[in-house]
């Protein structure tokens, strides 16, 4: 039997870099759209449009609207955390019961959050180094090959459509330690992403910031531990600088939000640390205070600070 098409609810980046491998490798795909006036440009232009090592292709597939009539048995959700509630609502009567749904946010409060939602579905998150970024020209970039942690909210073996990601290139493991995977990413983003909004620098800039990025590492190692996941705390402060130093000419994903003029998914990410330290009553003064300081910075920039 020929499995179930993917709908792909989000066809940004890393929606777009999903969708094109499956459908590359002979997946179905079919993509989400908002509304009747997203799905009549999308029908009107090209189809998605996907560049792999300076090699442009244009892939067509077909689109949908939310209230379309055909049963959903694979969703995977590739829009921004503070979009994910409301657009999945709007397609959760399409869904079949126990309903694949794979969540590719960043960060972390928009997952579970959703599955609590989603009672009969199978939910599976995902923590990618995988990067794609949006051109001018609208065509989607793939900019940093990686590798794709997945793993279920509950204890659940792993699913069938993993030969897919196989056959799509898609590099990944099922792994039961997502949560662990998610923290760590987390905290890492914690340690770097905020600073260089603030600084206005590229990540390898933060050399210059080191006691600060010290004293966050040791805040955030203190919460790893209280959420129960002190095998995500080891090393930190060594992971922090590595990826530093690996990306030391990028700009971060929040600096390159602030200064196109788009939302941050700050709730998600230190936002959720902080909440989360306050919840267990771990104090985080230096992570409290660059908080403030980045929802100052927002405000200042007439950017949403949620
Ligand atoms: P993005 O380029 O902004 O794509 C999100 C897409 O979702 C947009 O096309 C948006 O459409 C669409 N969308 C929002 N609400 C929708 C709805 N109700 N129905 C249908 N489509 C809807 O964002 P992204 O960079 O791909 O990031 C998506 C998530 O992946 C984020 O949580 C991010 O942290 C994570 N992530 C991204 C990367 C990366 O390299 N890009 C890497 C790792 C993780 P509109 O444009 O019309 O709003």
């Amino acid at each position: 039997m020929a499995p179930p098409p993917w709908h792909v609810l989000g066809a940004g980046s890393i929606g777009t870099l999903w969708a094109c491998r499956l459908a590359r490798a002979g997946s179905t795909v079919r993509l989400l759209m908002r509304g009747p006036a997203q799905l009549a440009r999308y029908e009107q232009g090209p189809g998605l449009r996907w560049v792999e090592g300076g090699v442009e292709r244009t892939f067509r597939l077909p689109g949908d609207l939310p209230d379309a009539p055909q049963p959903i048995a694979q969703l995977l959700v590739a829009c921004k955390a503070y979009d994910v509630a409301a657009a999945v609502a709007a397609v959760r009567h399409r869904l079949v019961p126990g309903a694949q749904v794979i969540l590719l946010q960043n960060g972390l409060g928009s997952q579970h959050a959703l599955a609590a939602t989603l009672p009969e579905a199978c939910v599976t998150l995902a923590s990618t180094t995988e990067g794609a970024f949006r051109r001018d020209d609208g065509a989607v970039v793939f900019a940093g090959q990686g590798f794709t942690w997945l793993g279920p909210t509950g204890a659940r073996p792993a699913p069938l459509w993993l030969s897919e990601l196989e056959q799509a290139g898609i590099p990944h493991q099922w792994t039961p330690d997502i949560l662990a995977r998610l923290w760590r990413k987390l905290a890492i983003n914690c340690a770097i992403n905020p600073l260089t909004v603030l600084h206005g620098c590229r990540n390898g800039e933060l050399t210059k910031h080191a006691p600060a990025i010290t004293g966050l590492c040791q805040e955030l190692a203190r919460l790893l531990q209280a959420v129960g996941l002190p095998n995500a705390a080891v090393g930190l402060l060594d992971a922090v600088w590595e990826v530093i130093a690996a990306t030391s000419q990028n700009y971060s994903s929040m600096y390159q939000d602030v200064t196109a003029g788009r939302r941050t998914e700050i709730h998600y990410l230190i936002g959720y640390a902080c909440a989360e330290a306050a919840r267990l009553c771990v104090a985080v003064p230096a992570l409290e205070q660059l908080r403030q300081n980045l929802i100052a910075h927002l405000h200042a920039e007439g950017l949403p600070t949620d």
